[in-house]
């Protein structure tokens, strides 16, 4: 997420628009050409890509978030978009130098600048942001002290920008169950842990939390149900999502390394098949969806 906002960043800023092409509903008539690109950041997963004034406004901004699906494509000069995506664009950002493609984007609006806080106001500091305010975050993070240490992590209103597979992550390298209640954690030192990750990974391939590239040995617990810990060999342990809960995703963790409260297999919503197999000692499942499956450990 952050590489992508750098990358729009770099090739965008500065740039004029030439014309702009809205294929959503409540835009259809907006008219960007002219306008600068004056900046573009993320906030958690939103995206704020902002104009300059023109007659009548003191600058626009356009608002934007992947949601599960959205993605931006940039297009460099003398270049065109792939015929089998052009269904699924939203808008088309021409300017003096790359054209931008907003794809699928569930979330595309644009305001003016001065009422961005209503699209990002809401959320918590973020952690790679250029105002990142660790003192804010660790005041958020503990406001609710029996709240379970992954859904805190996750809720995008105590900190923003932080996905599943690096609060899974921290969760293991602070020797945590990820439902240890916030009041027992060393909220700074977790906060800093996760935020050194993330920082590092922008300038690294992929998302590596174990220092080691090698495809299968990226990850402490993320994505390996049922496999050896990379600590203490105990087979690591798996939490599905919970519908209607959005901070309940999928959850891995070593019930060795990181000691802590935990839900009862009864207590572990699951779809059909997944609990086959279970013994109470590996929290696990054995199904073949489990079981090393490509793409499983993809999804972030
Ligand atoms: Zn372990």
């Amino acid at each position: 997420m952050f590489k992508a906002a750098r990358r729009m960043r770099e090739q965008l800023v500065g740039r004029t628009v030439v014309r702009s092409d809205f294929r959503v509903p409540q835009h259809a008539t907006a008219d960007l050409s002219g306008r600068r690109i004056t900046a573009f950041d993320s906030y958690g997963k939103h995206m704020l890509t902002r104009f300059s004034p023109a007659a009548g406004d003191d600058g626009l901004t356009l608002h934007t978030h992947f949601e599960m699906d959205g993605a931006w494509q940039l297009v460099g000069p003398g270049k065109v978009l792939p015929r089998s995506v052009g269904d699924e664009v939203r808008l088309v950002l021409a300017t003096d130098g790359p054209t931008a493609y907003a794809l699928r984007m569930p979330v595309l609006e644009l305001l003016p600048t001065a009422e961005e806080d209503r699209v990002v106001g809401h959320l918590g500091p973020d952690l790679l942001g250029p105002s990142w305010d660790e003192d804010e975050a660790v005041r958020r993070l503990a406001a609710d002290p029996d709240r379970p240490l992954v859904e805190t992590l996750l809720d995008q209103k105590d900190l923003a920008g932080i996905g599943n597979l690096w609060a899974v992550e921290t969760c293991f390298l602070r020797g945590h169950s990820p439902w240890t209640p916030v009041r027992d954690v060393d909220l700074r030192a977790t906060v800093r842990l996760a935020r050194r990750m993330m920082q590092h990974s922008l300038d690294h391939p992929g998302q590596v939390t174990t220092g080691d590239t090698r495809r299968g040995q990226t990850h402490w617990v993320y994505g390996r149900a049922e496999r050896p810990c990379r600590r203490c060999a105990t087979p690591v342990a798996f939490r599905d999502s919970v519908t209607g809960r959005p901070y309940a995703r999928e959850t891995w963790w070593c019930p060795r390394c990181q000691p802590g409260p935990f839900p009862s297999l009864e207590e572990r919503p699951t779809r059909p098949g997944l609990r086959r197999g279970v013994n109470e000692e590996s929290f696990g499942s054995r199904t073949k969806r489990l079981s090393g499956r490509p793409g499983y450990a993809r999804r972030a």
